[in-house]
């Protein structure tokens, strides 16, 4: 899953950028409010940790922005504690959540969750897939009730592929949901982990489409 930071400030940034990693998100961040509308209308994101006092263009100002561009990515608010007004009326001008700088990780990646899920249209944090299940709270992946051990980007993959079962998905995009701008891809990294994945998970469960992708299959 892919998220946008936009922070201004240099150690709350690498710190949440570090932090968000950790937690098996691909990191895109920009640091101002121009870059991130820009980066916005280009790629698409699973949610937005948005900063709302921002050089170039404020927080608000990329909210309207991309509201009325009907870009409906998620959008958490992460600001700070004096800013009530300009919380309620970020909510007001598009946001669907926020928290308070000085913040709780836990708390943050919970709210990201509960975006992220109700996005997805979906009550919890369970993504099943036949004999298949992942916890994206606990990442957690059990199959028929056993734990399977996964690399970091290992789980990355399948979670991409169970968020939407049966939809093939070309090698570009999977390599945009795992890899953000910094990161270095190798030319073979998806088939590498397709592979893997299928010794841990089974040949059949991921399969191919000639020259179009990989689905995962609910059969
Ligand atoms: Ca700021």
């Amino acid at each position: 899953m892919r998220v946008l930071l936009v922070e201004d400030d240099l150690m709350i940034g690498e710190s949440l950028s570090e932090a968000l990693q950790d937690e098996a998100y691909t990191v895109d961040w920009v640091k101002d409010g121009r870059q991130a509308i820009l980066t916005l209308k280009i790629q698409p994101y699973d949610i937005i940790l948005l900063d709302l006092g921002l050089p170039e263009i404020d927080g608000m100002g990329v909210l309207t922005v991309i509201r009325d561009a009907k870009i409906d990515t998620p959008v958490l608010i992460v600001t700070a504690r004096d800013q009530l007004k300009d919380r309620i009326a970020g909510l007001d001008l598009g946001a669907d959540d926020y928290v308070v700088k000085p913040f709780e990780l836990g708390e943050v990646f919970a709210r990201m969750r509960v975006l992220i899920r109700r996005a997805q249209g979906k009550a919890d944090n369970q993504l099943s897939v036949a004999n298949l299940s992942l916890d994206t709270a606990h990442k957690r992946v059990v199959m028929d009730a056993s734990p399977v051990d996964l690399t970091a980007k290992e789980y990355m993959l399948l979670t991409t592929f169970m968020l939407a079962p049966e939809k093939v998905m070309s090698k570009t995009e999977l390599e945009d949901s795992l890899y953000g701008w910094g990161g270095e891809v190798e030319s073979n990294a998806i088939e590498f982990l397709i592979h893997s994945l299928r010794k841990k998970l089974g040949q059949n469960r991921i399969k191919n489409v000639r020259g179009l992708g990989w689905y995962i299959s609910n059969i």
